[in-house]
């Protein structure tokens, strides 16, 4: 499946707010949006300040948003969408659900990673087993008590070394449980949405294409 390859601290000043894009950097005085707060392009300065948002520009930047915090393609998304709207419940929390459900960011959110973008990548370079069976689809939706692991093989490498030490330290969503002993994290159950922290209002992106 496709994905975004270009300017990726440019997508954090078009959306005007931090999306955590880049792992370790977004937290450094390096981060782009922390020196050029304002949108990117030749009157991106001069945009900022004269703006007039309709209800559409609305529904479509929180749409944005949330394509490019989860590193998803139009085509994709909307798939989603349809997805969401085929399941039981709330169709707005139904999409996020199903956002998190994706392997890089289950990837990411377990620890393993430091972005989805850098999850997706040692995803797709075959480095996990979900059930014990080598998955290289940074798309799959992963299910209540999936167990994503490490490869024995890749255990040792020192990217993986390295990562054990830096999980020790971060908070594991409830949804999810993490060995780091074993490399390897379990699916509790989906996530709702008070246990998705983005800052996203899926109801504004259920009516952009309610349009
Ligand atoms: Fe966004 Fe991170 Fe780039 Fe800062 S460093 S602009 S938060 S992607």
């Amino acid at each position: 499946m496709a994905r975004y390859t270009g300017p990726v601290c440019k997508l954090c000043r078009r959306e005007g707010e931090k999306l955590f894009l880049k792992g370790h950097r977004c937290f450094t005085t390096k981060c782009a949006f922390e020196r050029r707060s304002y949108p990117p392009g030749m009157h991106g300065r001069r945009a900022k300040w004269r703006r007039k948002v309709t209800d559409f520009g609305t529904q479509l930047r929180h749409k944005q948003k949330a394509r490019r915090v989860y590193g998803v393609m139009e085509r994709q998304f909307r798939r989603y969408f349809e997805l969401a709207e085929r399941r039981k419940g709330v169709t707005g929390a139904n999409l996020l659900q199903i956002l998190e459900s994706r392997l890089d960011n289950a990837v990411y959110r377990l620890g393993f990673a430091s972005s989805r973008a850098q999850a997706r990548q040692i995803i797709r370079h075959g480095h996990f087993d979900v059930n014990g069976r080598k998955t290289n689809i940074p798309s799959y939706l992963v299910r209540p008590d999936d167990l994503i692991s490490v490869r024995d093989k890749s255990k040792s490498k020192t990217y993986f070394k390295n990562v054990a030490e830096e999980m020790e330290r971060r908070l594991v969503p409830e949804w999810l449980s993490v060995d780091v002993k074993t490399l390897s994290g379990r699916v509790l159950a989906l996530p709702t949405r008070e246990e998705i922290e983005v800052p996203l209002n899926e109801q504004l992106i259920v009516e952009y294409y309610s349009r």
